[in-house]
């Protein structure tokens, strides 16, 4: 069931200074719509097969793949002689942007969801190789800052550097720590070794936000800011990124609490952003059934995300316009 956010494993998704101690989210009804997670073809655990699995076992209808700097899953699940998903997919990406420049960031990131991406485009395809490619120079970099630290965990990351199309990020990194009996879990690996401060953090390159913003915009997709709880208190940073290009705004985080839902409903009201909603599921810490049960993402959401893309919902008992 819910957790405090504020504490325990969830507290590393909850990015920003905003404190979430305040009344849970209490689902009206389970949620048919998620558009943030992520696969094995990025940070995530479960094949994206499975994850469509368990995500529609539990009755969601539309689901956005939203992995970090690749649509791998997105391609694997829409491959020629796949059978047909239980759900509507929509092919997103999420980029990590470096705001450089910005302060008060956590680790100095913005981080944008690009829903409703076109797949087949291959300037964006080439921005995302270059992307991963800056990924994996930093996952080499903090491999070898590890065996610095006598903290190896060299012969994991070659099997997981040998994955094809799939993105490498810090948390395949907690994980082998954890395998190697380095760390106690994911999150106190990514807590006291990996963060920004601690021994083994080695910043990022890449695309900054408007950069994302843009490459998004080409690809055909919404630009939305994911989990940015500080939005409210930081509204001329928000305005700022609207007139770069963001559409949307990640309204039901699985992570805010009621209140912080409340003041960034009422923020992309105002400033004419779709509202968006997901759980950034990863699946270290529990089962894409439990995060679902403390997920609430109205089936609004969908509508609004097709009426943004001006596409067509498959499902039409959700994001149809009589629903
Ligand atoms: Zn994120
Ligand atoms: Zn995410």
């Amino acid at each position: 069931m819910a957790q405090d956010p504020s504490s325990g494993p969830a507290r590393f998704q909850n990015r920003g200074s905003r404190p979430m101690k305040g009344p849970a989210v209490v689902p009206a009804y389970p949620s048919r719509v998620d558009l943030h997670t992520h696969s094995r073809r990025s940070d995530g655990i479960l094949e994206p097969q499975a994850l469509v699995q368990a995500a529609a076992a539990v009755g969601v209808r539309v689901l956005a793949l939203a992995d970090h700097d690749t649509l791998a899953g997105v391609r694997d699940l829409s491959a020629a002689g796949t059978p047909p998903l239980p759900l509507d997919l929509v092919a997103a990406v999420e980029i990590n942007s470096v705001a450089s420049g910005i302060d008060r960031l956590w680790e100095g990131e913005l981080h944008i969801l690009g829903l409703g991406v076109d797949p087949d485009d291959e300037a964006f395809e080439a921005t995302l190789q270059r992307q991963r490619d800056s990924r994996s120079t930093r996952f080499a970099l903090i491999v070898a800052r590890l065996r610095e630290l006598g903290l190896p965990v060299d012969d994991g990351a070659a099997a997981v550097r040998n994955a094809p199309g799939s993105s490498l990020g810090r948390p395949q990194i907690a994980r082998l720590l954890v395998a190697a009996g380095h760390a106690p879990s994911v999150d106190a690996a990514m807590k006291t070794l990996l963060a920004r401060g601690m021994p083994a953090y080695v910043p990022r390159q890449g695309l900054g936000p408007q950069q994302a913003i843009a490459a998004i915009r080409a690809a055909g997709g919404l630009p939305a800011l994911a989990h940015f709880a500080d939005g409210p208190s930081r509204r001329a940073l928000v305005t700022d990124l609207v007139s770069e290009g963001l559409g949307g705004l990640e309204v039901h985080y699985r992570h805010f609490d009621a209140q912080t839902v409340a003041d960034m409903a009422a923020l992309a009201a105002d400033l004419c952003l779709v509202p968006t909603g997901g759980s950034d599921y990863h699946g270290d810490v529990e089962t894409y059934a439990e995060a679902h049960a403390a997920l609430f993402v109205p089936d609004e959401d969908a509508e609004a995300i097709y009426a943004a893309l001006g596409r067509e919902p498959v499902d039409p008992a959700v994001g149809g316009a009589s629903s």
